[in-house]
């Protein structure tokens, strides 16, 4: 591919800077609320099992919820804990009218369906997006509660003013959580889309198209210079370790000069991830109380 003949100025997204600018209007937002006599909004986070990654995560969301106001409940049960009863304290927590979001971390133990524990969740307290319900909300154009990391990709490109209507849209992964959601987000705002994964032929032919790169795919540095057009605009979902390092999917340092939007694997999109449960939860207590 021939390079670009103007040098291009590549834009490094702040995950972090604009997850705090988020997070403060939502803490804005909640203190108007017990301000007008009303409970704060609250999320409860399920970790089953002891594994140090998840623990750490659920503790991050805590943090996070408590620094906007936000109430958060925690339940921690052993691993070997029987799906019965996980769901028997779901359908409490769905009864109880004080917790207005819920989250079961996942991977969950081998004995335990992830589908069956997402569809016991009521969707009216699902901030985590995974009941099949949220899905096809958004399927029919309603996204008032989504999947995080989607809704924090989506935030991040009007952050940054970039034009969807029309434009070439790739996204490279189809799972539940991320490469579906964003499709579907993306096509909303009428961006032409195509999903992409492992099966897809001449994977870097198809990205050479995309006026926006989705990669959430989990293979590091997967995606070079020459699979992208001059100007377009990289949103790098994937985190993986590799010897003691956070790698995103897409060689961050090729595609300076390039890409013109480009998102690092640490500060990007992850701090948006968070945020986007705050939010999710916010939404959720508006919808059940009318706040
Ligand atoms: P996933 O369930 O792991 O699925 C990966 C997807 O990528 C699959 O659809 C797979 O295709 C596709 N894929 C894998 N290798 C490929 C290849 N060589 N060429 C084309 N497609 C390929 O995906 P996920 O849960 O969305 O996670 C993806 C990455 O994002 C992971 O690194 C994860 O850690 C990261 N992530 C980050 C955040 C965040 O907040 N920063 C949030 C969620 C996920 P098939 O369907 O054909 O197998």
């Amino acid at each position: 591919m021939a390079p670009p003949s103007e040098p291009i100025e590549t834009v490094v997204f702040d995950g972090r800077a604009l997850a705090n600018q988020v997070r403060g209007e939502l803490a804005e937002q909640i203190e108007e609320l017990v301000k007008a006599g009303k409970r704060p909004p609250c999320l409860a986070v399920v970790l089953v099992g002891d594994d140090p990654a998840s623990r750490s995560y659920i503790k991050g969301k805590q943090r996070a919820c408590s620094r906007i106001g936000m109430e958060a409940v925690e339940h921690l049960l052993p691993a070997s804990t029987p799906q019965a009863e996980l769901l028997e304290l779901i359908g409490r927590m769905n009864a109880d009218d004080g917790i207005d979001g819920i989250l079961v971390q996942l991977p969950l133990p081998d004995h335990i369906d992830p589908t069956t524990v997402a569809e016991a969740i009521d969707p009216a307290k699902d901030a985590d997006a995974l009941h099949p319900v949220t899905a096809g909300r958004l399927l029919a154009g309603r996204y008032d509660i989504a999947s995080c990391t989607p809704l924090g990709i989506m935030a991040c490109l009007d952050h940054h003013g970039i034009e969807l209507e029309g434009r070439d849209a790739v996204v490279i992964g189809r799972s539940q959580i991320v490469g579906k959601p964003i499709s579907l987000m993306l096509q909303l705002r009428n961006a032409t889309v195509t999903m992409c994964h492992s099966r897809t032929r001449d994977l870097a032919a198809v990205c050479r198209r995309a006026d926006v790169l989705v990669v959430a795919a989990g293979r590091p540095r997967m995606v070079g210079a020459d699979w992208i057009k001059p100007g377009a605009a990289v949103i790098d979902v994937g985190v993986s370790e590799v010897d003691g390092k956070l790698l995103g999917d897409v060689d961050f340092e090729a595609v300076q000069g390039i890409a013109g939007l480009i998102t690092p694997s640490r500060r990007g999109i992850g701090p948006m991830t968070i945020t986007m449960l705050l939010r999710n939860t916010l939404h959720a207590y508006r919808a059940r109380c009318a706040g």
